[in-house]
């Protein structure tokens, strides 16, 4: 099996599976309870609250724990409108991930107004965007990088346009925390969701960073876990698990950027070679390792399905995101033609993929593309 599909959940490092395992087994004492049998889980928590925010140049009491990333997003997006008035406005680009649109849409049967900001042909938003709003939002949520096609959105510069409007700034970071260096304090955002089962973490939980938590309202209403803003019993081996992949994969950008441009590399050029029409979609900053390539007269889902036949795991760009259309809100949203849009796969390499695999994959890439052409 060649797993190229690191966009949609990486494999555990085993560290950070090492570094559960006690808090699974003998330690499973609940964080929250003031007998010294949980010192220990308790003491895990903290320590992996200050490593993660230490990775993202954050204060520890900044990072609130959740159990994904879509949660994360749902609180920023709902939480915040619950703790205000149906007047509450919020902008987000129109190439989010679902676990930020449709929450929207929820909002917007409320009756709180969403603007939709458009994206270039490289799925980049424009801060004139932002700017030329008739109102000001309250919230403004632009991801840090997209999912489907990997394009890096300028967030310095949208946050500081955003403030300026006096609109607390959110981002998506779920693609880029463990893969991009991200310093919140530089970036000046409001508030940053990350999941763990992107970076090499344990799947089912995320953290959000919040630059004040006491601007957040609870999301989810209970005990007094983190800070009374989250409640629910912690779960400490994922969040330990979660600290110690994030910290590895930090420490590590620079050198699997290396290898995953050296592999993206070897990728296009074989593909390159074969003459094949294709396209790569996305603009030129992206997230290393993903590469969404679309073939003219194709069919993206069939590929997909050729491709899992010879044991090759990868995504396809053009999910249906409805009964009536076989292209997704992304690559509509970047005015891909529809010959090619049709014919879209994302692969996604991560750190633990070699040349070989990435040679097998053009090749049965190529072979499958071919067919289809016939
Ligand atoms: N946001 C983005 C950009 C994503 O790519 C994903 C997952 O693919 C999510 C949010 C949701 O994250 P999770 O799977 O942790 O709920």
């Amino acid at each position: 099996m060649i797993y190229a599909d690191n966009a949609a959940t990486t494999r555990l490092d085993d560290e950070a599976l090492n570094a559960m395992l006690p808090y699974l087994r003998e330690q499973y004492g609940n964080a929250s309870q003031p007998y010294s049998f949980s010192r220990s889980a308790k003491k895990a928590l903290k320590d992996a609250r200050e490593t993660i925010a230490s990775c993202i140049n954050a204060n520890p009491e900044q990072i609130l724990f959740t159990s994904c990333g879509t949660e994360s997003d749902n609180w920023v997006i709902k939480g915040l409108a619950l703790s205000h008035s149906t007047s509450w406005r919020v902008a987000v680009s129109e190439i989010e991930h679902h676990a930020i649109l449709n929450p929207c849409k929820q909002l917007e049967g409320l009756g709180c107004k969403i603007d939709y900001l458009c994206v270039d042909d490289k799925g980049i938003v424009d801060c004139a965007e932002i700017a030329k709003l008739e109102a000001s939002p309250n919230l403004v949520s632009i991801m840090f990088a997209n999912n489907e096609i990997g394009s890096i959105e300028p967030i310095k510069d949208l946050c500081r346009v955003a403030h300026k409007r006096e609109s607390l700034f959110h981002t998506d970071a779920v693609q880029a925390v463990g893969h991009l260096k991200i310093d919140v304090q530089n970036l000046d955002v409001d508030l940053l969701s990350a999941s763990a089962h992107k970076f090499n973490g344990p799947k089912g939980i995320g953290f959000l960073y919040a630059k004040n938590p006491n601007l957040l309202s609870p999301f989810i209403c209970g005990g007094a876990q983190e800070y009374g803003l989250r409640a629910g019993t912690e779960n400490v081996a994922s969040v330990v698990g979660m600290s110690v992949a994030l910290k590895k994969n930090c420490e590590e950008i620079d050198a699997n950027k290396k290898h995953l441009m050296m592999l993206e590399d070897i990728l296009l050029d074989a593909l390159k070679t074969s003459e094949m029409d294709f396209i790569r979609n996305g603009a030129d900053e992206r997230i290393p390792g993903n590469i969404s390539l679309s073939f003219k007269n194709c069919d993206g889902e069939a590929l997909l399905h050729l491709l899992d036949l010879n044991g090759i795991c990868v995504s396809t760009g053009s999910a249906c995101d409805s009964k009536n259309t076989r292209v997704s809100h992304v690559l509509k949203a970047i005015a891909l033609d529809e010959d090619y849009a049709r014919g879209t796969i994302r692969i996604s390499f991560g750190k633990n993929n070699t040349v070989n695999e990435v040679l097998k994959i053009a090749e049965v890439l190529v072979k499958s593309v071919g067919k289809m052409n016939l």
